[in-house]
């Protein structure tokens, strides 16, 4: 099956609205999918409506921003039924997000010959509680800072960079309750995008799972292969189920492709078997 449960549309930072994104992935021949938006619940009825008229299958996602000893984390619930506590939890961390912007602003200000970083941010952003590191980067292309988004990341956004500022989201511990107290299942998102060691990714494949998570994202373009065999592994050690998804943002980006993943290593357990 084609199957992809990680995406993102212009309610969060990708380019798509969610009727559209719906319908690309349909046309890419995507047979079951999660719309991922961070932080936000958002897009999802319009994204529920359009695949029931189209004839695709689709549930509930989100991706929630985490922090863990000090670092972001991202988690992804699937297959929920929204909550008050849900959406409450999510609130929390969107209403860090304009007040985080400001910091980054400001110390991008002090290095760069751009201005109006915050003003620029909000104009690619669905509203200031949405507002993320990618529309810095689209505004920083725009201003011609920078060549592209990755280039941004590369050089001022990413970890350990200027802009790279300590943020706290919520904890992974609120993330994971507010995810299985609405019914759905917690994923850790790319894991083998997180700078850590082995024991710390133990750590925190431990600490997920005693807060009811069951699942690590391992079918996805930004792992290698070789990444996809090694999460296999963990996931069979720690008895984890395993998901798929694009983390499409756009058109083009990144070589992603909406409703299009890599095929899940064999010796996988698929979390969709835990959807009805
Ligand atoms: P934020 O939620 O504001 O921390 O923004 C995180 C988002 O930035 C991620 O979801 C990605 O879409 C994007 N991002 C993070 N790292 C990179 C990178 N190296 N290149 C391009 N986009 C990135
Ligand atoms: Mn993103
Ligand atoms: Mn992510
Ligand atoms: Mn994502």
């Amino acid at each position: 099956m084609n199957i992809d449960l990680h995406c993102h549309s212009n309610i969060s930072d990708g380019k798509l609205p969610p009727d559209q994104l719906v319908q690309a992935a349909l046309n890419n021949g995507a047979e079951l999918l999660a719309l991922t938006d961070h932080d936000h619940l958002g897009g999802l009825s319009l994204a529920q409506k359009t695949a029931h008229r189209l004839g695709l299958s689709f549930i509930n996602g989100v991706e929630i921003s985490v922090s863990w000893r000090g670092r972001s984390i991202h988690i992804v619930g699937l297959n929920f039924t929204p909550t008050d506590e849900l959406e409450k939890t999510l609130h929390i961390n969107r209403q860090g997000r304009f007040s985080r912007l400001e910091k980054i602003a400001e110390r991008l200000e002090k290095k760069l010959s751009v201005k109006n970083i915050v003003q620029g941010a909000l104009s690619f952003a669905n509203s200031p509680d949405s507002v993320s590191r990618t529309h810095i980067a689209q505004y920083l292309v725009q201003q011609c800072v920078v060549e592209n988004a990755q280039q941004a990341f590369k050089k001022y956004l990413g970890d350990g960079k200027i802009g790279d500022i300590k943020h706290q989201w919520i904890s992974l511990e609120q993330a994971v309750l507010a995810i299985i107290n609405a019914s759905g299942v917690a994923v850790i998102a790319h894991p083998a995008r997180y700078k850590i060691s082995a024991t710390a990714m133990r750590n925190l494949i431990e600490e997920f799972k005693t807060y009811g998570g069951q699942a690590i994202e391992i079918a996805t373009p930004v792992h290698s292969l070789n990444e996809r065999l090694n999460l296999t592994l963990l996931a069979n050690r720690y008895d984890l189920y395993a998901s798929a998804g694009s983390d499409f943002h756009g058109n083009g980006e990144f070589g992603r492709i909406i409703g299009q993943t890599p095929d899940l290593p064999v010796t996988c357990r698929p979390v969709w078997d835990l959807f009805e």
